[in-house]
Parts: structure tokens; sequence; C-alpha cells
């Protein structure tokens, strides 16, 4: 049997996207259901590094990109969220780490680079006196008397735990995340009174059709096959995505403090060396974090297998961080690709991206940071229609009584033993 329902707005996918808009709308009094076909968070979003960026990254050669303009009003609005003042309630989320820090290793060129970052960005970068060192540094001052050569910057980015982060905006309302098999879109027939795309999902032996006022992609990498399935109505131009593939390292190891910090190296690219973060595990022992290893490292690292890729992470983690002890670390690596729009020549987007293809809406957020800005531009789409529009029906409820509750994910450092 065929059910048939209808929903003012259906959200594809449970990411940090689909989920910020979750909150957001629903807050703003919509009736909304989120499909999610694996666990939440599944994919790009629990294998971030959590950072909420201030932009300083995307200003490494000096120059204010767009790009970094863009990111930069974004810690204030998540912090806003995270003290209830925002239109996200985030509250409960935990912070792993307050600041973010950069770290030039010394050499002429890297300080340059720090240096022209910083002017850049003058009022969000803070160069730190010794003393000032996180706990990172300054244990092994301390223990070992190792000055580690070059400076240390406090940057106004901080980081986030992402499975909290997850847990939080789902709590909220898990009656209305569900889980479904498989979810296509399809044109309504032209006798039906409009030409709306409808939704038909699958989930055990349920089938279900959905017409929906407003159906958001936010599917991450998953939104390129819901796009190709699509046979969108004549006139609508089918957004494209492209990958941005990345080989992570994880790294179990035991230091008395957690390290946060990009470390900028020797090279003309505007990648750091290294972007470490550390998150505890579920079975962490005491004084034991994993740290997850991005920046170029998992850039150039798609070319090399896992075997080479976690020993040359060995390297340059000894290289860089005489004082801790990596004999008894545990080391894993995978791959996962970024999903973007498309952008000429794999330029990074500047912003989060909103496409609206008639009653759809194709979201990639490019960044978790930027999440704020995807829920404006969604937003303001909506309430744009909302003018023109009345054709939404409210009865969320009713779909989500057809289909099972959705559960969150785990992240990848999880895999760890
Ligand atoms: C390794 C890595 C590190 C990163 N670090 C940072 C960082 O530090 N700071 C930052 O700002 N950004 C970071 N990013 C970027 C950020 O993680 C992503 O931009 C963001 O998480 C994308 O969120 P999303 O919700 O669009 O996609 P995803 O998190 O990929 O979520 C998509 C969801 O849709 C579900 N799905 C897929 N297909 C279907 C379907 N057909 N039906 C139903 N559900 C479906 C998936 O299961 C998944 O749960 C990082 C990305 C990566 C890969």
């Amino acid at each position: 049997m065929i059910h048939k329902t209808s929903v003012q707005v259906v959200i594809v996918g449970g990411g940090i996207a689909g989920l910020w808009l979750l909150d957001r709308l629903s807050n703003q009094g919509m009736d909304v259901v989120l499909l999610e076909k694996n666990g939440l968070g599944n994919k790009q979003t629990l294998s971030s590094q959590g950072i909420i960026h201030g932009g300083l990254k995307y200003a490494l050669n000096g120059v204010l990109s767009p790009a970094s303009s863009a990111i930069a009003g974004m810690p204030e609005r998540w912090r806003a969220c995270l003290d209830g003042r925002g239109e996200v309630d985030l509250r409960g989320t935990r912070i792993l780490s307050e600041h973010y820090y950069m770290w030039s290793t010394g050499s002429m060129r890297s300080r340059l680079k720090t240096f022209l970052g910083s002017k850049a960005l003058r009022g969000r970068i803070d160069a730190l006196p010794p003393a000032e060192y996180p706990a990172f540094f300054s244990e092994a001052m301390s223990r070992d008397k190792v000055k580690p050569g070059g400076t240390v910057y406090k940057l106004s980015d901080f980081v986030v735990d992402t499975p909290s982060l997850l847990q939080t905006l789902a709590s909220r309302w898990y009656q209305n995340i569900r889980h479904c098999d498989h979810v296509q879109l399809e044109q309504s027939s032209q006798d039906a009174g409009h030409q709306n795309t409808l939704l038909r999902i699958q989930s055990g032996t349920q089938e279900i059709v959905v017409d929906a006022a407003h159906i958001i992609l936010c599917a991450g990498e998953g939104n390129e096959d819901l796009l190709a399935h699509w046979q969108a109505p004549a006139g609508i131009k089918k957004p494209a995505m492209q990958r941005r593939p990345l080989h992570m390292v994880s790294v179990r190891v035991k230091h008395a403090a957690p390290a946060y910090l990009h470390c900028i190296g020797d090279s003309f690219g505007m990648t750091p060396r290294l972007t470490i973060t550390s998150h505890p595990c579920l079975d962490s022992r005491d004084g034991e974090w994993i740290w997850y290893l991005g920046g170029d490292i998992a850039e150039s690292g798609v070319h090399r297998d896992a075997q080479s890729q976690q020993t040359m992470a060995h390297k340059e983690l000894s290289a860089l961080f005489p004082w801790v002890d990596f004999s008894d670390a545990s080391w894993h690596s995978f791959f996962i690709n970024r999903a973007e729009p498309h952008v000429a020549d794999l330029q990074r987007p500047d912003n989060a991206y909103v496409e609206e293809c008639g009653n759809v809406i194709v979201c990639w957020p490019t960044k978790l940071t930027l999440s704020p800005n995807l829920g404006d531009r969604v937003s303001a789409i909506l309430a744009a229609r909302d003018r023109t529009d009345t054709s939404g029906n409210t009865a969320g409820s009713h779909l989500a009584t057809l289909l099972a509750p959705a559960n969150l994910s785990t992240p990848p450092w999880e895999a760890i033993r």
C-alpha cells in the first residue's frame, strides 16, 4: 500500500546542514520532518574537525579574500547560539577548546605567511608571549624544558565536539527525525493542479508519497545522486557538485594536554602543514586523546596508501613535537570527500551554497562554520515564498508516525582500538 501525505517542509539528510535547518525552521513555527538514510552526521559532519573558523586559514597569503571576509562573523553567530541567544539553540553543546592556535614553526617563509595573515585579520589574532602559550606547549616547557621555536598565535576560532553538537540539535526534535531507506524526487502530474516536485520515500515495506511545499536537500555527497535521478521541470537547471578528497589521520596518544593548532609550514600554498584537533573517545583512559590530523597532510595524502600516510604522519608529528612520546600510539587513517557545489578550477566556494530549484532547495554548507549563513539564506527564500505561495500543508506529525526514528552515527576516530 502506498501512503500519501503532505507536510510543509521535508529536509533530506541529517548532518549539520539538515539539523541546523530543522531547529531554525521549527523555531519559526514551521512544520518540518527530517529524513536520514544512514546515521545522523554519518558523513562529513562527524568526520569534521569541529573548528569554527574566523577565517585566518583563508588569509595566509596576506589577502583578505571573499572567503575570509564572509566567514569572519561566524564565530560570534555560533557563540550566540551556544549561549541561547541565537536563532538556533545550541545550549548544552560541549566545547572542546575555547580557542584555536596557530604556530609558525620558525622558518622565514612560515613566519612571513603568519605575519601577513595576522595583518589581514587585525583584531582577530594575537601573538602570545611564552607565558601564555596553551597547556600543550607549557607542559613541554616546564617538564622537558623545551622551548618551541617560532611564534604561537591565539585565534578567535574555537572547537566544538561534533557528536555533542548533533546530539543537542537532534534531542529537541527527535520525534520529527526519521529513518528512510531510500528517497527519490518525482514530478507531480500537472492535473494534480500544481507542478510541485514530490518525494517518494521507501522504508522497510512502507512506500510514502509526500507532497511538500518545500523539499530541502541537505544530503551532502548524497545530493548528487538525488539530483541525478530527478527529472526536473523544464527551465530548472540542476546544480552540479564537486568533491574535495582528503586522507585524514587519527592517532591515539597519551599526552596530558590536548592540541588544537594549525602548524604553518614552509610551502607556498595556503593550507597549513598540519591542522590538529584533539577528541575524547568513548573508552579513553586517563590523559588519552585522539589527535585528528587535517591540513596539507590530508590533502596531499590522497595519493598515499594507508600505511604510507600513517608513516608520514608519525614522521611529521615526531619532527614537530619532540617532547611527545608516540612510541605507544595507535594510528588510523581513512579517505573522505568534502562535498561542495561545483566551482571553476576546483576553487573553494566562499559561502554556504543554497540554490532554489522550484520547490526544491539544494544546500551545501561547504563548512560547518557557515551553518548560520546557510540558515539565513534558506530562511530568506522561505520568507519570500510565504508571501507568494499558499500551498503548504501541515501534517508533518502524520509523516513522522509512518517512519522509525533515525539514530546518531559515531565519529571515525572511535574505530581506533
Ligand atoms: C575531514 C573533514 C574535516 C572538516 N573540518 C571542518 C572544520 O573543522 N570546520 C568546518 O567548518 N568545516 C569542516 N569540514 C566541512 C564540514 O564538515 C561540512 O561542510 C559539513 O559537515 C557538511 O554538512 P552536511 O550536513 O551538508 O553534510 P553531511 O555531514 O555529509 O551530512 C549529510 C547527511 O545526509 C545523509 N544522506 C545522504 N544521502 C541521503 C539520502 N539519499 N537520503 C537521506 N539521507 C541521506 C547522510 O547519511 C548524512 O547524514 C570538514 C569536512 C571534512 C570532510
